[in-house]
């Protein structure tokens, strides 16, 4: 047996009393499978959504939590792909299971698998000692970083490499708005559009975090209010941010497509803070702003993920590590919301 925290319940008043912390088996990779024993786990807002019984896919019980995680190779069932990491290998988990036989798998982008899912979706998650996955999921671990901020790479730095590079499409010199500069997604996006040489302003309510974003490398931390827009105009000549990384939804929609150039594009990647903002179409079309939504990545963006951020030489941004066990103080920090950078689980 080994330690873990699962769900045991989804929904209800309060969602973190759905966690348990005790004993699951020990899980059995499978042909093509590999078993990791996890030594350090970022939290996502995604397992907040899972105990909330909200995230998309339905969850059978007890389901135990976590998408990314550093980990050590520790077996492989039968049929071990060829090139894959020796056991005892330091490695980040790509965190996408598809089908695998698709024309999405098949093809260049497997995100668009119709059974896209990550890790503690339809398989068990990174809570735990241990965790069985695809053995075509292990990449190497960046040597230049920790347990705790290699776990950060397969969930935020991925969702934030695609949303910059794939699909807002930023280079070198753009100006790259990213509203409510906090969370670990925030602070990922901020450290890679700053190393790829693009301008970086930011917004937030809160004054300590808009000094946290610019200890990391924004050039710009604007206080959220109505008309924050106004001065994000003033910071590019009148003309507006080349691109916007909208992960808050309802809050700060309007600002965003204020604050957009003509032609300027707005990836989206997440509605925290609400899902249904008015849409604003007229100035969507009348200045041809582009609405693009991004999710996760590709196990190739994921290696290059990886390459920029050891070339770049980038750390994560950690916020607080808590023990397996405490993993309901960890989970209560996120919900909250205060936290500035990624919360770690070490198991
Ligand atoms: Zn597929």
């Amino acid at each position: 047996m080994m330690r873990a925290a699962y769900a045991v319940k989804l929904g209800g008043e309060d969602p973190l009393a759905n966690l348990e912390i005790g004993e699951r088996p020990v899980p059995q990779p499978g042909p093509g499978e590999a078993r990791v024993r996890v030594r350090a786990v970022s939290l996502n807002h995604h397992d907040l959504w899972t105990l909330r019984g909200v995230a998309g896919a339905p969850i059978e019980l007890p389901r135990i939590l976590g998408c990314e995680a550093a980990a050590v190779v520790d077996a492989y069932g039968p049929d071990r792909p060829t090139g894959s990491p020796d056991p005892g290998a330091e490695v980040v988990l790509y965190p996408v299971v598809t089908c695998g036989r698709c024309t999405a798998c098949l093809g260049p982008d497997e995100t668009l698998c119709r059974e896209f899912g990550m890790l503690s979706d339809k398989v068990d998650g990174t809570l735990a000692e241990y965790v069985v996955l695809p053995a075509a999921n292990l990449l190497p671990k960046p040597a230049l970083l920790s347990d705790a901020e290699t776990a950060c790479l397969g969930t935020t730095f991925l969702t934030g490499y695609r949303m910059l590079f794939t699909r807002g499409r930023v280079r070198p010199g753009d100006s790259v708005l990213i509203p409510g500069a906090s969370g670990g997604l925030s602070t990922a996006l901020i450290q890679m559009a700053k190393a790829a040489g693009c301008t970086v302003i930011v917004t937030s309510r809160d004054q300590a975090k808009r000094q946290a974003a610019l200890a990391i490398g924004a050039n710009h931390a604007l206080e959220t209010a109505r008309g924050s827009s106004r001065q994000v105009l003033a910071l590019t000549g009148g003309r507006g941010v080349d691109a916007v990384m909208e992960s808050v939804g309802e809050p700060t929609w309007g600002e965003s497509l204020r604050s957009v150039r003509p032609g300027g594009v707005i990836v989206v990647s997440g509605a925290t803070g609400g899902p249904n903002p008015p849409a604003d179409l007229a100035r969507v079309f009348w200045r041809q702003i582009s609405v693009v939504g991004s999710t996760m990545g590709t196990r190739d963006e994921m290696l290059a993920t990886v390459r920029f951020v050891e070339a770049a030489q980038i750390r994560p941004v950690i916020d607080e590590s808590f023990p397996l066990e405490q993993a309901h103080a960890a989970l209560a920090r996120m919900q909250a919301g205060r936290h500035t950078g990624k919360i770690i689980v070490t198991v």
